[in-house]
């Protein structure tokens, strides 16, 4: 068995990052009430989950391939907020 990098341009916001790399949504609380916090982790945990059933299982990548500000929706949860992308691969296990 090996592991085959399916989409190796996989950007995702800062939001997104946080969990798929930490598995941690407390900087979400920053911006947002407690209330619209678990809203976005419950939004963000649900668009990983059906990436990992369809796709394969998403890995930080690159930060050096981060993109400091991009216009272009998270590739995981799809927001539309202008911001930082930071570089994610997703793996298939074939
Ligand atoms: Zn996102």
């Amino acid at each position: 068995m090996s592991i085959e990098v399916i989409d190796d341009q996989f950007m995702v916001c800062t939001d997104c990052l946080m969990i798929i790399a930490n598995d941690d949504a407390t900087g979400l609380d920053y911006s947002l009430s407690e209330e619209e916090a678990a809203e976005r982790e419950r939004e963000i945990r649900e668009a990983i989950a059906e990436v990992q059933r369809t796709e394969g299982q998403i890995a930080v990548g690159d930060s050096d391939m981060d993109d400091e500000f991009s216009a272009s929706p998270c590739a995981c949860c799809g927001t539309r907020l202008a911001g930082q992308r930071h570089h994610c691969v997703i793996l298939a296990k074939r």
